[in-house]
């Protein structure tokens, strides 16, 4: 679907459930790591990169304090009141969306209601970050409707997490929202989570980056996100009694991990020797990029594979067929898990004059692994939210 039919479907429908057209556009992108698997909670450093995948909010102001939300990709839906905002349990998605205007009410913004259709190209629960595209594009348009908002895309992003942690209830890190509302055309960002600071990084010319979808829905359950945060909690708790001044795993080097490893229990040992390694490899991979490395580049992303699998432990077996046809398939540069893991997908540097046989390759070498049929695009990096223009 261009732009264009995306647009006359979203109209379309938007008619057919207000009687009206949808006056405000709002997009808000999905985004990939490059770099830098968990790293954000360990206020490290990641390599992200805003994608062509975006999420759409249409929408008409409303003259009463009502917002109705309604998604093209999920059921449901329905109004809610600004003065009176609830968790929606029969309609969980919309609780995304009444999060964000929670968040934003409590810290002071004004708000408008509206009418409101979401439609999105971000796969859900793939590791490229649906529910931030959902949020940020909330945001975004929640600015557009009250036109007296004065907030920079960081503070945005922040809020947007923070519905995201108390509203939804999911511990997530900074990144998913940052990416979103602070993505570039044309660049990836070095994004530096202690800071929230970022440089920008390009991806050298003759390279696309390509999205290897498993299919296998990401089982990140609550649960096995929350212990590996208490895990690198549990180290620097231990290692601030060597180095006092260690707040969080950014704040190690493997040198003083080697040192007095012994004094963690195993497990730990490895998940903060994973997020030390992985931070560095972010900063490497700025190198690799600028100076279309093409060695170091599959060094680091092998690395950050391997001790995704063997050290953080958050490879599914089922998804090792993918990185299999990846590694064999003609082009590829490198390839990496994407995301928080457990399913999802991997990202792989190719050479652009290969993708589409790459591309092909994957798709049928998976599919006679394992029956499963993935999905194989590139994708370019794209701006982050705000309003969505169109040619007349
Ligand atoms: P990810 O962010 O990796 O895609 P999450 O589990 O964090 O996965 O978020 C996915 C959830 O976000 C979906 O199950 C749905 O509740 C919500 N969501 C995201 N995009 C939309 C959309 N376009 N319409 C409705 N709900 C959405
Ligand atoms: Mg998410």
């Amino acid at each position: 679907m261009n732009p264009a039919e995306r647009r006359a479907l979203v109209e379309e429908e938007f008619r057919q459930r207000f009687g009206h057209a949808p006056t405000l556009w709002a997009q808000a992108p999905g985004r990939v790591d490059l770099m830098g698997n968990h790293t954000d909670y360990n206020e490290g450093y990641v390599m992200t990169m805003a994608i062509d995948r975006n999420t759409w909010l249409a929408a008409r102001p409303r003259k009463d304090r009502k917002v109705a939300i309604f998604s093209l990709n999920v059921e449901g839906g329905g109004e809610f009141n600004l003065d009176d905002i609830r968790r929606d349990e029969i309609s969980p998605w919309t609780n995304y969306v009444r999060g964000v205007a929670t968040v934003f009410q409590d810290e002071g913004f004004t708000l408008h209601g509206f009418d409101g259709l979401v439609h999105s190209t971000i796969p859900f629960g793939s590791g490229l970050s649906s529910s931030a595209g959902l949020e940020v594009v909330t945001a975004t348009l929640l600015k557009m409707l009250a036109d007296t908002w004065h907030i920079d895309p960081v503070r945005l992003a922040r809020l947007c997490q923070r519905a995201e942690n108390e509203f939804v209830g999911m511990n997530c890190g900074v990144l998913d929202q940052y990416s979103s509302a602070l993505g570039q055309a044309g660049h990836s960002l070095l994004l530096d989570c202690r800071e929230l600071t970022h440089r920008t990084a390009s991806i050298p010319e003759g390279l696309k980056v390509v999205i290897c979808d498993t299919r296998i829905e990401r089982e990140l359950t609550g649960s096995e996100y929350g212990e590996r945060r208490a895990q690198c909690e549990e180290g620097v708790q231990r290692l601030a009694e060597f180095y006092p001044a260690a707040t969080h795993l950014r704040d190690l080097s493997l040198a003083q991990l080697r040192e007095h490893e012994a004094a963690l229990p195993a497990v730990v040992a490895k998940r903060c020797r994973f997020i030390i390694e992985e931070n560095q490899r972010v900063l490497d991979l700025g190198e690799a990029l600028s100076a279309d490395d093409r060695t170091a580049i599959r060094a680091l992303t092998e690395g950050s594979y391997l001790g995704a699998r063997d050290l953080y432990e958050i490879i599914s077996p089922a998804t090792e067929p993918m990185i299999q046809a990846i590694l064999e398939a003609p082009g590829t540069v490198g390839a990496r898990q994407a995301g928080a893991g457990f399913g999802g997908c991997m990202v792989a540097f190719v050479e652009a004059r290969s993708a589409e046989v790459f591309a092909e390759f994957v798709r049928t070498r998976y599919q006679a692994e394992t029956t499963i049929t993935p999905e194989v695009y590139p994708v370019q990096a794209a701006p982050g939210a705000g309003p969505l223009g169109f040619p007349e």
